[in-house]
């Protein structure tokens, strides 16, 4: 296994990266990068073991309910790139026996890659969101025909691949880019149809870099995006070779979804376990800045807080139902359930800014305006900061002014827009979530029992 210094070598590789209109010479000694290649490498540390044999346990694939809950937990407080790592392995393994069916030669590249990513304790991303172009268009039909990431070219060694896949998270510090098609190709589209495996240095790779990580000097006052922080970025592939040996999918169209929902999946399942312990972050800190300003005890703040306390525990209760009907492919590969994941995942989503709007509402104004840990370590404010903080005079001035802190750096600063963003859209938008909860309800059984309360005969 790489150690966390390794990981940070591995970097120099000559990949090409940029931010704010200039190439990162050095994304391990970036202002705008090195904090998140440090959370990467501590992650490497953790996990370290000089047992020959060992591998990141986040790759072990999961053979019951209780082993994919355990994997589930070890991503609490692991950095977004093992995140992405473990969904890409996850993709590929639940792909597998499908792949396997119809495509041999395909399923042994697979397998073969999973080995190569395990022995090599590489990093991944999930390179799956294309440009787009006209939203309302297939890729076919596209004015500009490299709006989908396609193949440009075919060898008998490779195929030469060309577009961009956008919002890739952590693609600058990745090793490898698990690249796939968005979605379901159809007749015509097969150069759409392409999936593959492409290392961080590819000649034709390059990423631009965007971060919600604040640029100053002093980052105390942001408490929980100093410890949570990965660039998203742009990645464009201006004519990339890339071998057979690489390649897992290219031109069978009717195979360009699978991956696309298999990653869906269990991105979605990584979301809703974010959200979990997030909407329990959330409550606490309504609690304390409630107790901070001396509001514990009124009717509408406890309210509020016991709705916060209810969205945290249906988003929990749905990834324990996610888990706990848990389904297993042909070989005993056990994932979660498709149901209750995508359900979980739009609820968390789809009232996160409401749970934000209530915390922020029991907080008051100084969520903004509290001033910073440098300004209450000047001596000539340090007195005024402390006495004017000080709202409950059971909290210290300084507890209220980090609790502040906290709280706008969780929902109401960049990391909080990103929070906002990336809980709607990351593995796919709420329609997503909608259509796909809708497809694996048991609506007939519904029908049926609303038939039988009704007195109506039941349907032949
Ligand atoms: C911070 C962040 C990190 C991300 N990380 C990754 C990552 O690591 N890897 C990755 O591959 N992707 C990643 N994503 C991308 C994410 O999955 C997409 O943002 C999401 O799928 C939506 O795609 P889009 O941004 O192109 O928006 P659009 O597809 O333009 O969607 C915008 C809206 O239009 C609707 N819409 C779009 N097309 C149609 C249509 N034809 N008919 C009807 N409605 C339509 C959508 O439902 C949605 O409501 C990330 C996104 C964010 C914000």
């Amino acid at each position: 296994m790489l150690g966390g210094k390794q990981y940070v070598d591995s970097l120099a590789d000559g990949r090409v990266s940029y931010i704010d209109g200039r190439r990162i010479e050095d994304l391990t000694t970036d202002p705008t990068t090195r904090i998140a290649v440090g959370l990467v490498a501590d992650c490497y540390d953790t996990f370290y073991s000089d047992d020959p044999g060992a591998r990141n346990p986040l790759l072990a694939p999961p053979r019951s309910a209780a082993a994919l809950r355990e994997i589930v937990g070890l991503l609490r407080g692991v950095d977004m790139l093992a995140h992405t790592t473990f969904t890409s392995v996850m993709t590929l393994r639940t792909v597998l026996p499908q792949l396997q069916a119809a495509h041999p030669e395909y399923a042994e590249r697979v397998r073969a890659h999973l080995d190569y990513v395990a022995d090599n304790d590489l990093r991944v991303t999930e390179c799956i969101t294309d440009a787009k172009g006209h939203r309302a268009l297939s890729p076919s039909k596209q004015q500009d025909v490299d709006a989908y990431l396609r193949v440009v070219e075919r060898r008998p060694d490779g195929v030469v691949i060309r577009g961009a896949k956008l919002h890739i998270t952590g693609a600058s510090l990745a090793h490898e880019l698990f690249v796939m098609p968005t979605k379901k190709m159809g007749p015509g589209e097969e150069d759409y149809a392409i999936a593959c495996a492409v290392p961080a240095n590819a000649p034709g790779l390059s990423t631009i870099n965007t971060t919600y990580a604040f640029r100053g000097e002093d980052d105390r006052h942001y408490p929980m995006s100093r410890k949570r922080q990965m660039p998203d970025c742009f990645v464009i592939f201006d004519d990339v070779f890339v071998p057979n040996e690489r390649i897992f999918l290219d031109g069978q169209t009717e195979f360009s979804a699978l991956f696309a929902h298999s990653l869906g999946l269990w991105e979605r399942l990584g979301g809703v376990a974010e959200m979990a312990h997030d909407a329990d972050l959330l409550v606490g800190l309504a609690e304390l800045v409630s107790e901070a300003n001396g509001l514990g005890r009124v009717a509408h703040v406890k309210e509020k807080i016991s709705e916060l306390v209810i969205y945290a525990t249906l988003v929990r209760s749905g990834l324990e139902a996610a888990i706990a009907h848990a389904r297993s492919t042909e070989d005993g590969f056990v994932y979660p359930d498709e149901l209750y994941t995508n359900a979980a995942k739009y609820h968390g989503a789809a009232e996160f800014n409401t749970m934000a709007r209530n915390l922020i509402d029991i907080a008051g104004g100084s969520v903004l305006t509290a001033p910073t840990i440098g300004d209450l370590e000047l001596p000539e404010l340090e007195g005024h900061i402390r006495q004017y903080m000080t709202g409950n005079p059971d909290v210290s001035g300084e507890d209220r002014l980090r609790i502040m802190h906290a709280i706008r750096d969780m929902v109401a600063d960049a990391f909080g827009g990103w929070h906002y963003v990336t809980n709607v859209q990351s593995g796919g938008g709420l329609y997503a979530q909608r259509i796909v909860t809708r497809k694996h309800y048991p609506m007939k059984e519904s029908v049926a029992m609303a038939r039988e309360a009704a007195g109506l005969s039941p349907k032949e």
